[in-house]
């Protein structure tokens, strides 16, 4: 039977939960273990697909399709583990789902209530579609004593007591802050969480004290006493440098040797931990830096394309060096401006986005790339960019658009293809999770990936229109990728230019810090070769 282990988190947000959980999968799948990694979030949207990445950063996209939050990538990334639709859920979803029996009578006619109905449905979320894992780990969103956790909380207590207390274990993590004017590390704010934590009936088992400096032993022994854990529960960790270290770090503090004693378990194998060495390494001593532009709506939101950022790291780690992205916000980028914008980039990656704002100055940044050769890669949204660029300037369709952006355009390079779905609403209408494509032998995209047949993960409503395919292709702009059962394009190309490419799906959600996602490896490498010329 699997073992649950619950992360909650204390004090302020954005502790670092998904890392910490991410860390906690690896170190226990490097011992041997079975580990599934799943997130509750309490938040009422349904899933975080309708939400602005300035409200919660990027949506990540599972193979089957999901919109999930963020803290997914991270799982993905660390553990190597693909997530599924089932490790996402939300109060959103949950409350859906409750009323949607009611509405159905499967209630009998009682009273539903947020305890059990709620709370039983959470449950059957929690133990859904596990088989044979060793460990599931969940991580609780928000902050222990906000309103809209409290059924959360309710439910893995319940769990706990149902499935027996040595068959959970309850971590909380908390932040431990320093104080400079008295030099003093306070340890009050976690007994305060703590206090609140065990008034909902959560005695954390385990509690992870985020610091920006080593926690001395008094204040451990305080935290143990007031919090009742044992001392060697007290587990500290301090600001890492780069999150690759992060597995180190915990590590280092016994944090996978404790959670294997409170379960009563041996280890099966001795953990590895020379892949995250090996990269913090070249991450801290890379000295070789290329200059990268990433033109989008939300640059200025550090999470907001969080594994567009990992996977670029990831092709920078690859080839021995730095990748500095030069963040340029589309809604200010005057076409104008550009040229005086882009002076001095090696490469010009657009990611991908929604709605018309800031689409004119991202079409003069294609322009940019194709004209003077700079390795350009667009993606999603950006793929259509270009294709709307290219159109416009050499095929010479000058009122050339998608139909997201202009509903009346005579030339819809980009639009809604027959089969799309119905899109009056946002909610769950696009194009989503994995599909298949074939790639055109004698390619770029071809050479990048060395296969015949790839699997990338989408988000978009909007496809390159396939009445327009011979003419760009005519014209220098090749599809080099497609889908094998619709023909829907996938991947666009121009042979003239040394590397230029579009995908319409999204391949920083499959890029791994083992496996770093050729795209990013070949384009990272283009444009250091650009920066050399
Ligand atoms: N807005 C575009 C579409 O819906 C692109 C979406 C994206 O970049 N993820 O097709």
């Amino acid at each position: 039977m699997a073992r649950y282990i619950f992360v909650t988190g204390g004090v302020v947000s954005s502790l670092g939960k998904g890392l910490s959980s991410a860390s906690l999968a690896y170190l226990l799948q490097s011992r041997g273990f079975k580990v599934r990694l799943r997130k509750l979030d309490p938040y009422l949207n349904v899933d975080p697909g309708t939400m602005s990445p300035f409200q919660h950063g990027e949506v990540f996209v599972t193979d089957d399709g999901a919109e999930t939050d963020l803290d997914l990538g991270h799982y993905e990334r660390f553990s190597g583990i693909s997530a599924k639709q089932s490790d996402n859920i939300t109060t959103g979803k949950i409350y859906s789902d409750v009323i949607r029996r009611e509405r159905k009578g499967k209630y009998l006619g009682k009273t539903v209530q947020v305890i059990p109905h709620i709370t039983n449905r959470i449950k059957e979320f929690i133990n859904n579609d596990v088989s044979r894992e060793d460990f599931v780990i969940c991580e609780i969103g928000g902050t222990v004593g906000d309103i809209e956790s409290l059924p959360f909380l309710e439910a893995i207590r319940q769990f706990s007591n149902e499935i027996g207390k040595k068959n959970t274990l309850f971590i909380h993590l908390t932040l431990v802050p320093y104080m400079r004017a008295s030099d003093e590390i306070k340890t009050k704010p976690t007994q305060h969480s703590v206090k609140e934590l065990r008034s909902i009936g959560i005695q954390p088992d385990i509690i992870i004290c985020r610091s920006e400096r080593s926690i001395p032993i008094d204040q451990r022994k305080k935290i143990s006493l007031f919090c009742n854990v044992s001392i060697d529960d007290v587990i500290e960790t301090v600001d890492v440098k780069t999150i690759y270290e992060a597995p180190i770090s915990f590590n280092k503090e016994k944090l996978d040797e404790r959670v294997l004693k409170f379960f009563k378990i041996k280890s099966r194998k001795k953990v590895n931990l020379s892949p995250w060495k090996k990269i913090t390494k070249a991450v801290l001593n890379n000295k070789r830096t290329v200059h990268i532009a990433i033109i989008g709506k939300y640059v200025e939101l550090k999470d907001a394309y969080k594994s567009l950022d990992e996977a670029l790291t990831h092709g920078g780690i690859a080839n021995n060096l730095k990748v500095n992205l030069v963040r340029i916000e589309s809604d200010f980028l005057k076409p104008k401006d550009v040229k005086n914008k882009l002076k001095g980039v090696s490469g010009i990656l657009i990611p991908g986005g929604f709605g018309k704002r800031g689409t004119e100055g991202k079409i003069a940044a294609v322009n940019y790339a194709r004209k003077n050769k700079i390795p350009f890669l667009g993606i999603c949204f950006g793929m259509q960019m270009a294709v709307i660029e290219f159109a416009r300037n050499v095929i010479g369709l000058k009122d050339a658009n998608s139909t997201e952006m202009s509903k009346s355009t005579k030339n819809p390079v980009i639009s809604l293809m027959n089969d799309q779905l119905n899109v009056e609403e946002k909610g769950g209408t696009m194009r989503l999770g994995s599909w298949k494509c074939k790639l055109k032998k004698n390619s770029l995209a071809y050479s990048i990936y060395k296969k015949d047949l790839v699997s990338e993960r989408h988000r978009h409503r909007y496809e390159l229109n396939f009445k327009y395919n011979e003419k760009l292709n005519k014209l220098g702009m090749i599809s080099s990728g497609t889908n094998p059962k619709t023909g829907l394009v996938e991947i666009v190309e121009i042979p003239s230019h040394s590397w230029f490419i579009g995908v319409q799906f999204h391949p920083e959600y499959q890029s791994t810090v083992k496996n770093p996602h050729p795209i990013f490896v070949s384009f990272v490498s283009a444009c250091i070769k650009k920066n050399n010329q």
